[in-house]
């Protein structure tokens, strides 16, 4: 978590000048999108007169919805009223049973009194074109930019459909250090929250084809989204909306229209308290990197989004050369100014995106993202030729150097954080064992090896399914097709094959081709059924045939097979079947 100093509401002058400048800039943007809400809600209006439908409905309530909201915020308080007068008398049309005649009878009145809302509101407009001119020619004597300040910031993602006010805040809040995407709908806001890490959202909830509340939805599923800082930036002051959304785990709601110097302090406050609340739960009291129980945490959600987008990523395990023997010369206390001087030696070196933890006693590991062994192996180099000509600690004059032995490991799909860790460790040691002060990384062979172990013996942690297919271009096609899933695959290009392995291991269900050379499908699953001891595993059949006959089927089933697909199959199908039959969501 970093830092923001939206907290700083500075009082210079510069600072003062270039808020108003921006919030100039926000009025004019504003009354160019208030033209174009005009005409669609005079284009609106003509419909609605000829045939009152739910949707054009929706549409007009939405915009006057979306006027009342910003307008205030741009300082057009009068446009705001009116369009709050407007809401009040669409209201109830968002939730009517009537309609045709019945309806449009209903509704003439507040389509005649819309009408003169809108003269109304053109007239403002032509008051603001004015103003608009004297902005642009302020504008031209502003001496521009002011200055940013600190180094860490925060990513903050706006979702809001109203483009105007999410520019203008995304504008405001970049001043204020932050770093600001936006996302004018439901699925682009999913789209960037699994692409990249924020530190607070604000969401808006009346949004349209998806409300802000399927978004809610969606971050409570996801354990790496959960517990996201959450404020509501909502237009409806309504008691149910509040309460749904605490109870949904929106952490504050701020009712649109709003002062920016309040959301921003509310965005300030809730970043501290997670930072604050961060700092007791994941971090190390003595060095301040973060603690074991954080890299655990954080671990497991970077490895699920590698899952979904593929990059390298490597794991470096480090520990201090011939600790004890400072703590035995100098005394403990040296040896902790040691533990915090190289931490932050370690620190700075890395990148914001790398994960540096304090693993134990003078142990620590880092975790480096879309990075290759051979990358990590570079950077650790060069961090510890660093760290060999730099004193790192301190203490009544005396300076205290140290050297690190390291062992860097890339993760492999499959990997358990166990296995990665433990590689990463092993290697660390042989780095010890070969003399300390070097970094040494877990050997390709090494590796070569447990991925022919990890394919030939089904791993415990993961699902098995095997294939029996006499078809090594099936075998292939099905196993490309299924590899993503979480499960290991075996194959066999016969019967007898087969049965061998199903003697030998434990399998959650297995494909089987009806017809093959040797023994075929049929003749194994009845020896399957037959043999006591595999009938007890509970393995599920999904039975493959080449012919589309009724009787194959009926045989198939009757012999025990848990499903049935007839050649040529749609993968996509196969794939729904398999998850079903091992009980994979
Ligand atoms: P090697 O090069 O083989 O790693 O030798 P070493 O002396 O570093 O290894 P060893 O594991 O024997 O010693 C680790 C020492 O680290 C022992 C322990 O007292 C010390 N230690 C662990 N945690 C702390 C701490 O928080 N502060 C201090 N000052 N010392 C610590
Ligand atoms: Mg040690
Ligand atoms: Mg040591």
């Amino acid at each position: 978590m970093s830092n923001t100093n939206l907290e700083g509401l500075k009082d210079s002058k510069s600072v003062s000048d270039r808020d108003a400048r921006i919030l100039r800039q926000g009025r004019k943007l504003f009354i160019r999108e208030f033209e174009k809400q005009l005409k669609q809600l005079d284009l609106l209006l003509d419909t609605i007169q000829m045939a009152a439908v739910a949707d054009d409905l929706k549409q007009f309530y939405r915009i006057v919805h979306t006027l009342k909201g910003s307008a205030p915020i741009f300082g057009y308080v009068r446009i705001g009223k009116l369009a709050e007068d407007m809401v009040r008398a669409w209201e109830w049309t968002q939730s009517m049973d009537i309609d045709g005649e019945e309806l449009l009878m209903a509704i003439n009145p507040i389509i005649e009194s819309s009408e003169r809302s809108i003269h109304s509101l053109r007239e403002m407009n032509m008051e603001y074109e004015i103003s608009v001119t004297e902005i642009q020619m302020d504008e031209q004597q502003d001496p521009g930019g002011g200055s940013l300040l600190g180094s860490m910031k925060s990513r903050l993602l706006l979702v809001d459909d109203d483009e105007v006010l999410r520019n203008y805040l995304t504008r405001r809040l970049q001043l204020d250090d932050c770093i600001v995407d936006e996302a004018a709908d439901v699925e682009s806001a999913m789209k960037l929250l699994r692409e990249h890490t924020y530190d607070l959202v604000t969401l808006d909830l009346m949004m349209h084809p998806q409300s802000g509340y399927e978004l809610f939805e969606f971050l409570k599923e996801d354990p790496t989204l959960k517990w996201l800082p959450l404020i509501v930036l909502s237009g409806r002051n309504d008691l149910n909306d509040k309460v749904r959304c605490f109870h949904l785990g929106a952490d504050d709601y701020v009712t649109k229209p709003f002062q920016y110097e309040e959301l921003a302090a509310r965005i300030y406050g809730l970043l501290k308290r997670t930072k604050n609340f961060e700092q007791l739960a994941f971090r190390d009291p003595l060095t301040g990197v973060f603690n074991r129980r954080y890299f655990d945490l954080q671990i497991g959600m970077e490895l699920q989004r590698i899952e979904r987008y593929p990059a390298p990523i490597s794991l470096v395990f480090i520990d201090i050369d011939c600790f004890k023997r400072i703590n035995d010369s100098y005394g403990h206390h040296v040896g902790d100014l040691v533990l915090q001087g190289l931490a932050h030696l370690l620190q700075v070196n890395l990148r914001s995106t790398d994960l540096l933890a304090r693993f134990g006693g003078e142990e620590f590991v880092i975790a480096l993202p879309n990075t290759t062994v051979e990358q990590a192996l570079a950077t650790m180099q060069s961090i510890l030729n660093k760290v060999r000509l730099n004193a790192v600690a301190q203490y009544e004059g005396q300076t205290f150097s140290i050297t690190f032995s390291a062992g860097v490991a890339e993760w492999h799909e499959g990997m358990t954080v166990a296995e990665w860790v433990a590689k990463a460790d092993d290697a660390m040691y042989h780095a010890k064992q070969q003399g300390r002060d070097r970094i040494v990384s877990a050997l390709e062979e090494d590796e070569e090896t447990e991925h022919r172990k990890l394919a030939a013996s089904p791993q415990i942690d993961k699902k098995n399914l095997l294939i029996v297919d006499d078809d090594p271009i099936l075998r292939a096609i099905l196993t490309s097709h299924l590899e993503h899933l979480p499960i290991t695959i075996t194959h066999a290009s016969d019967g007898e094959i087969a049965l061998g392995l199903l003697h030998d291991n434990t399998y959650d269900a297995c494909i089987l081709d009806g017809m093959m050379p040797k023994l075929d499908g049929f003749s194994l699953l009845s020896q399957i059924k037959k043999d006591p001891r595999l009938t007890v595993r509970d393995m599920k059949v999904l039975m493959l045939s080449g012919k589309k006959k009724e009787d194959d089927l009926a045989k198939g089933f009757q012999m025990g097979a848990d499903d049935y697909m007839t050649k040529p199959f749609s993968l996509v199908e196969l794939e729904v079947r398999v998850r079903q039959l091992m009980n994979i969501v």
